[in-house]
């Protein structure tokens, strides 16, 4: 196989070494381990469509970042890529296995970022996060990505095709350019593949070797939702940090042009309380909710990134308004005051105001360092109750028996006890045969 002519090796040009050629088995790579982050390993291949909605998504960067090198990309991804990550970090495991990776890839968390700031480091490409929608934490996306990969076959028909970042949604049926429905199953075996699935190759089926890419294709609506999506990622693409407090800012303006909650939440299909939720900035929507809501509004998202203070839309994670700060602690006091028994988790509390237990922890440490001590202390006290009276129980048990027949087998106690497996416990069998053995 050769190297496409159309990946012209930009390493070359910077005077690294490729690692095309011998250097394709691993015993040609030795050379590169004198780097330590293995910088510029690779080819500094350029993704495509940065800046615009038609951004390419990371997975298919690294598929073509494969095929330029005339590697499999299963083998690229853990050899090149997360095994000496997982050396360097002294890890046990994989950052991930690339056969069951998924579009998610795409999108932000703490996997996505090590994973396209390596990348960035092998390619000597600072622009890799662009191939992702880290940044967009103020919309949850874990749900809306795809496991299996998903293309326009039309777009897949191109001279230089490649994947975009919006087809690992799954708000993202109908291509905007195309007006074709998006497929995920090969027209020729049928059988869908994961982004970095053995042989996954940009435009071909791993499992038959059929092309991806079709001219025909029946033309459908495209539908509101599809287009948000594409919109979304544009803006996104475009350099819009779609933090908290953009999304948060849009949903504002979007319930206030509105009038009335409930006739806003009707029309997008949650409940008022989640919108209301979402305007005070608890909890994030999720991304066909924020569509729907935006394209209610009439407004795109871009229209409120200069409604918003700079300093909360990079925000990090461990901010806390003052308001919403005061409301927790109130919160955190007043669970405090329950009775041990009635202690509830500092998750729970976590939960009812739609944030991590970690961000409390942080902000609140000695109110739940309280908590936490609290609920451990009573819960080792259940415990130690709780043994106490099993113990009891199988004494009285084994006395019972002890009228009745001579033998006294383990099966017999667990049978009156109604609990098989129960004497299993090396201490309750301890106190069952002490029982047994007295005269
Ligand atoms: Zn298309
Ligand atoms: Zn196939």
């Amino acid at each position: 196989m050769q190297t496409p002519a159309i990946y012209e090796p930009v390493a070359a040009a910077n005077a690294l070494p490729s690692p095309v050629g011998s250097s394709a088995a691993a015993s040609g790579l030795a050379g590169y381990e004198g780097n330590r982050h293995g910088a510029g390993v690779f080819f500094s291949l350029e993704p495509r469509g940065l800046g615009t909605g038609d951004v390419e998504s990371i997975l298919s960067y690294t598929r073509r970042l494969a095929e330029a090198h005339v590697l499999g990309v299963t083998w690229m991804v853990r050899k090149l890529v997360l095994e000496p990550l997982r050396r360097e970090r002294g890890q046990r495991c994989l950052l991930f296995d690339p056969t069951k990776a998924t579009e998610s890839l795409s999108g932000y968390g703490r996997t996505p970022e090590s994973y396209a700031d390596r990348l960035s480091v092998l390619t000597l490409r600072p622009d890799l996060r662009r191939c992702t929608l880290i940044g967009a934490e103020g919309v949850a996306l874990e749900t809306h990505w795809r496991r299996e990969r998903s293309w326009c076959p039309p777009c897949l028909d191109e001279d230089e095709p490649y994947d975009r970042l919006a087809w690992g949604l799954s708000t993202f049926r109908v291509c905007v350019t195309h007006a074709a429905e998006l497929r995920s199953n090969c027209s020729g075996c049928g059988k869908s593949h994961r982004p970095l699935a053995v042989g996954a190759a940009c435009g071909y089926c791993p499992h038959c070797g059929r092309r991806l890419g079709e001219r025909t294709g029946a033309t459908v609506m495209v539908d509101a939702l599809s287009r948000g999506t594409y919109e979304f990622v544009a803006e996104h693409a475009a350099g819009l940090t779609i933090g908290p407090g953009v999304v948060t800012a849009a949903l504002r303006a979007a319930t206030q042009g509105w009038g009335a909650r409930s006739q806003l939440a009707r029309r997008v299909g949650v409940g008022s309380s989640s919108i209301t939720r979402y305007v005070r900035g608890y909890g994030r929507p999720r991304l066909d909710v924020l569509l729907r809501i935006v394209a209610a509004g009439g407004s795109g998202l871009a229209a409120f990134a200069d409604h918003v203070p700079v300093a909360l839309v990079s925000a990090p994670k461990s901010a806390m308004s003052e308001e919403f700060a005061r409301r927790v602690e109130a919160d955190l006091k007043q669970a405090l005051a329950a009775e041990d028994h009635e202690l509830v988790s500092l998750r729970t509390i976590a939960r009812r105001h739609g944030v991590s237990s970690g961000l409390f922890s942080r902000r609140f440490k000695d109110l739940t360092d309280e908590l936490v001590t609290r609920r451990r202390a009573y819960a080792a006290r259940r415990h130690i109750a709780t043994e106490a009276a099993r113990e009891q129980r199988v004494r009285d048990t084994v006395r019972l028996l002890r009228t009745k027949h001579t033998h006294i087998t383990r099966r017999m106690v667990e049978g009156a006890l109604t609990h098989q497996g129960l004497l299993r416990s090396p201490q309750l069998r301890a106190v069952a045969k002490e029982e047994m053995e007295r005269v």
